[in-house]
């Protein structure tokens, strides 16, 4: 006769850059809890209104259910008895508290599954995420790959200054959480990130000659 362990409460972690298949990976678990029947309840900051207020999405279109919240502590209120697994997509955006919610969480016997950013678009460690890691029972950090030199790549490029600019809070909170997707960020390595500089976009650059040598040449320089 086998003993179920009621209490396999856990805390675990997908990081990494933009593109890296963070939301893909926790559905992926997600939807393996579903079919062994484990009721699952996902959660997301009301911040990322990007594709869908009540789901969680990947870039690939992939989605799932999702509960839209605007502190970290409502998660608290809204787990029901029976879930066995919270998901928690874009942590990044949530303030420090969301680090004792997923304690909580993992010592009422949850298995809590916590997606977000390792780093904004400045290759600095991002908002709670340092601390969940720390705390975390399994870690998995994700890479997109580099679209200017094809290489994996572990950090954000903003190439677009929506509601920034020259001038304007390019370095400030507001624009750090500034939520976009493909039109806004791409993915970059550690060598052909350039923290400091919102330019265009590679895709585009490349393809055009003009564009593409300037990039090039404007890395090199760096690179000297
Ligand atoms: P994340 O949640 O980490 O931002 P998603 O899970 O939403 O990532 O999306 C991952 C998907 O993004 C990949 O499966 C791929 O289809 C797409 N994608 C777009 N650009 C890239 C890139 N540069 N590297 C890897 N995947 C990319
Ligand atoms: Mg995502
Ligand atoms: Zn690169």
């Amino acid at each position: 006769m086998y003993h179920r362990n009621p209490t396999y409460g856990c805390i675990e972690v997908v990081c990494g850059s933009m593109f890296s298949g963070k939301t893909e990976e926790l559905l992926r678990r997600v939807r393996r809890a579903q079919i062994a029947r484990q009721k699952v309840q996902v959660f997301k900051p009301v911040i990322d209104n990007r594709y869908s207020v009540d789901h969680v999405q990947s870039h690939n279109s992939n989605k799932v259910p999702s509960r839209p919240v605007e502190k970290a502590r409502d998660i608290l209120k809204y787990v029901e008895d029976n879930t066995r697994i919270v998901g928690i997509d874009e942590a990044q955006f949530f303030d420090d508290s969301v680090v004792e919610v997923a304690q909580k969480l993992a010592y009422r016997g949850i298995r809590v599954i916590v997606a977000g950013l390792d780093m904004d678009f400045r290759g600095q460690p991002f908002g709670p995420m340092p601390k969940l890691l720390a705390v975390a029972e399994d870690v998995t950090k994700l890479s997109a790959v580099c679209v200017v030199c094809g290489n994996p790549a572990s950090r954000s490029q903003r190439i677009s200054a929506i509601g920034g600019g020259p001038g304007t809070p390019a370095a400030g909170e507001v624009n750090r959480i500034a939520v976009g997707a493909a039109e806004m960020y791409e993915a970059r390595c550690r060598f052909c990130h350039e923290p400091d500089v919102v330019i265009a976009n590679t895709m585009t650059a490349l393809t055009s000659e003009s564009g593409g040598e300037g990039t090039a040449k404007q890395r090199k320089e760096q690179a000297e």
